[in-house]
């Protein structure tokens, strides 16, 4: 190294040095409320200490490690209200599982609490998303950590939350990964705990990493419309604005564009192009109110809006009476502007707009950190009751857990009039369990409003449910299909359990029976012996069957036997069931990682999805089946968010392989104004172009107004592109797109 080099270095140490003093002063900055001579002292000897464990380590970036905790204790603070506790925690988040200190180290100098959120946080971290664990089981971990102290997940997110923003100094491979995983875990999480503004920042972060030509697409366009926009909105609220004035009121009126990626999972969920989203935005209406007249304050409110624009009847949301599960007030309208354009109108308190975009720990914010870990409790008790539930599968838990707490509720009644509530989707059934165990048990129906249903009903909001029981009545298999709630599935499994148990006694007794007639040992090997003939897994199995008439033992001849030990082979499986590692393990040893498609040497069969159609030219990913080999999806494929973050194992890297060598289908639709000899130049267009095979076309006309479809073979994505450009250049054709599924 040469003497300049080795000056310039110590320049730029000095100035990180700077710059990490200036960072940890706005920290400090940050922590409102709580600025304690003492709780300064604890943040510094904090800060110290993560300065010095992570002095040698440097991000991905570049920059010094430190900043990376700094940032995340100032979202702490800042963005979701925590307290000196936490930002103590976060500023230590990493270093338990990356420096020299240990966890003894933090609890000496910091105490129980600390040590055990860090604790928590570095079990987190130290599962491991990367390898080929099963997703669901991280997610199941992450819960398990959050239930001991809601303040872990808090901290976890504000990590994650840093990590996205600076996820471009990531590769490719990881920013999908994490992405994924954001949009599967840490986005629905800060969503129930009612953190709006993280949730849509993870969101359209994870859009970013994930389709960044997509999301800068959306980002352009919204900026081109501002001016149009803003100019809407000033002449919407003028009249809002000037009587709400006249009445005195203290407020405050936002028109905000909706989320890039709300924008973008409309188009996707609804087929609708961004024009015809982007229309739809809120117009949002704060009103400083005292607590005790903040209700009565917003339906004046409300009073004013519809006074001037006309409201759609079936559009009133009442969340002031009747808040969400996660905290969220407001009364939500949506008005006929003169324009005729619908707008959707919110309008609450400061509070629960404090509370809306920044969750629960709005309220609390100033009176004290302790207090705001109790009002999350409620939700905590929900997850412990669904970690209690052994009998699930990790990927049931998590499905189970999304739907339990990641919904709406609904309201319904018993018929003496006490209110129950329960996720939306949530049936009669449901409803009877939630009562109480015995009654779901013995259920044969419901009457709803007084009218008689069968126990698969879904409830809706309100509803008074009476439920109808027989004594006779038994739980079956598939009840659980009718039952959304993870406790009535949980009490449900549990009552099969308690019947097959039974069954089991059943079966024990006649299998002994029977080898007691057979004349052989009634022992261990010897039912061992029988359960492999048969084809059960285990013994218990073997009486399960038994006790079914699956395995009809009576009628089965008497067995050649040695001194009383059954001489029977054993039987033979129908089909390879081989484990799906070892099947992994046989594709990746031979091809490095990736599946080329088309090779026509590979041995392992695929399919190209037909959720997605994918096409040479797409980004795509291989999914291993059990049974069907490799499916091959695109990454943009609504299915693949939640294939890759469940179950990562089985995804296979994927390409194509040359070009033309193959056709595919592909379909694409289009809509426009309908015209005289359209349908032939259409088709012209169509059967000019190169090498396209067309399969079916298909023209529907309406009112002036045409559809139609082609489905066509195609040899790559470009070449599906420059068709689509083609049709997109007919004066009339208004909209064209390619079919997805
Ligand atoms: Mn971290």
């Amino acid at each position: 190294m040469s003497g300049s080099t080795a000056t310039k270095y110590t320049i730029d140490l000095e100035e990180e040095k700077e710059e990490i003093l200036r960072r940890y002063r706005s920290l400090l900055r940050a922590v409102r409320g709580e600025r304690s001579a003492e709780n300064t002292r604890l943040i510094r000897k904090a800060f110290n200490i993560a300065l010095e464990a992570h002095k040698e380590q440097r991000r991905k970036s570049g920059e010094p490690y430190i900043y990376h905790p700094i940032a995340v204790a100032r979202i702490c603070a800042e963005e979701i209200g925590l307290g000196v506790t936490s930002v103590v925690a976060a500023l230590l988040h990493d270093t338990v599982e990356d420096t020299d200190l240990t966890l003894e180290d933090v609890r000496d100098l910091f105490g129980d609490t600390v040590a055990t959120i860090i604790d928590g946080l570095t079990k987190i971290s130290g599962v491991n998303w990367q390898t080929d664990s099963m997703q669901a089981e991280n997610f199941r971990k992450v819960l398990l950590t959050l239930a001991q102290d809601v303040r872990v997940i808090l901290i976890k997110l504000a990590d994650r939350l840093h990590n996205m923003r600076t996820l471009d100094s990531m590769s490719r491979d990881k920013q999908m990964k994490i992405a994924s995983e954001t949009l599967f875990l840490y986005a629905p999480l800060a969503h129930r705990l009612g953190l709006y503004n993280i949730k849509s920042e993870l969101e359209d972060l994870s859009l970013r990493g994930k389709e960044p030509e997509v999301y800068h697409d959306i980002e352009q366009r919204l900026k081109k419309g501002e001016t149009v926009r803003r100019r809407f909105i000033s002449r919407f609220i003028l009249p809002i604005r000037e009587a709400l004035e006249k009445e005195a009121f203290e407020f405050e009126i936002k028109g905000r564009p909706k989320s890039i990626y709300s924008i973008w999972q409309k188009m996707q969920t609804k087929g609708v192009t961004f024009e015809e989203v982007y229309d739809l935005f809120a117009i949002r209406i704060i009103v400083d109110s005292k607590p005790e007249l903040e209700k009565a304050d917003c339906w004046k409110v409300y009073s004013i809006v519809t006074d001037y624009y006309q409201p759609s009847p079936d559009r009133l949301r009442d969340w002031i009476s009747m808040p969400k599960a996660n905290g969220y007030e407001s009364l939500h309208t949506t008005v006929m502007s003169p324009g005729g354009k619908w707008v959707e109108v919110q309008i609450r308190s400061r509070r629960m707009d404090q509370v809306a975009e920044m969750g629960l720990a709005a309220h609390y914010r100033y009176k004290g950190e302790e207090e705001h870990v109790h009002a999350m409790e409620g939700m905590l008790n929900k997850i412990r009751e669904l970690l209690k539930d052994p009998g699930s599968s990790a990927l049931d838990f998590v499905n189970d857990f999304k739907l339990n707490l990641f919904n709406d509720v609904i309201m319904a009644f018993t018929p003496k009039g006490e209110m129950r509530s329960l996720p939306v989707g949530a049936t009669a059934l449901d409803f009877a369990f939630d009562i109480h165990s015995q009654i779901g048990r013995r259920c044969i129906g419901a009457k709803v409003n007084h009218k008689l249903v069968p126990m698969s009903q879904p409830l809706r909001n309100g509803d008074q449910v009476e439920i109808i029981t027989s004594r006779k009545q038994q739980p079956k298999e598939e009840w659980l299909n009718y039952v959304v709630t993870a406790s009535a599935r949980h009490k449900i499994k549990q009552a099969l359990r308690d019947q097959k148990r039974k069954l089991a006694t059943v079966g024990r007794e006649a299998v002994q029976h029977k080898l007691r007639a057979w004349g052989a040992k009634v022992n261990d090997e010897n039912i061992a012996i029988l359960a492999d003939h048969l084809l059960a897994s285990s013994p218990a199995d073997l009486y399960w069957k038994v006790a079914r008439e699956r395995h009809n033992l009576e009628t089965m001849p008497t067995p050649p036997m040695k001194n009383g030990r059954l001489m029977l082979p054993k039987g033979i499986r129908p089909k390879d069931e081989r484990p799906l590692e070892e099947i992994v393990a046989e594709i990746r040893g031979t091809s490095g990682g990736t599946f080329t498609i088309g090779d026509e040497l590979r041995s392992m069969e695929y399919k190209l999805s037909p959720c997605c159609h994918p096409i040479p030219g797409d980004d795509v990913f291989g999914f291993l089946t059990p049974n069907d080999g490799i499916r091959i999806h695109r990454v943009n494929c609504h299915n693949a968010v939640q294939l890759m973050s469940n179950f990562a194992m089985r995804i296979v890297k994927a390409r194509w392989k040359g070009k033309d060598s193959m056709e595919f289908l592909a379909g694409i639709q289009f809509s426009g104004i309908d015209a005289v000899g359209l349908v032939n130049r259409i088709t012209t267009i169509i059967s000019h172009e190169n090498n396209v095979n067309m399969r079916s076309i298909s023209f529907e006309s309406k009112d002036g107004i045409f559809e139609g479809k082609v489905m066509a073979y195609v040899h790559s994505a470009d070449h599906l592109h420059s068709l689509v450009e083609k049709l997109r250049s007919v004066p009339e054709v208004r909209r064209v797109e390619r079919i997805d599924h």
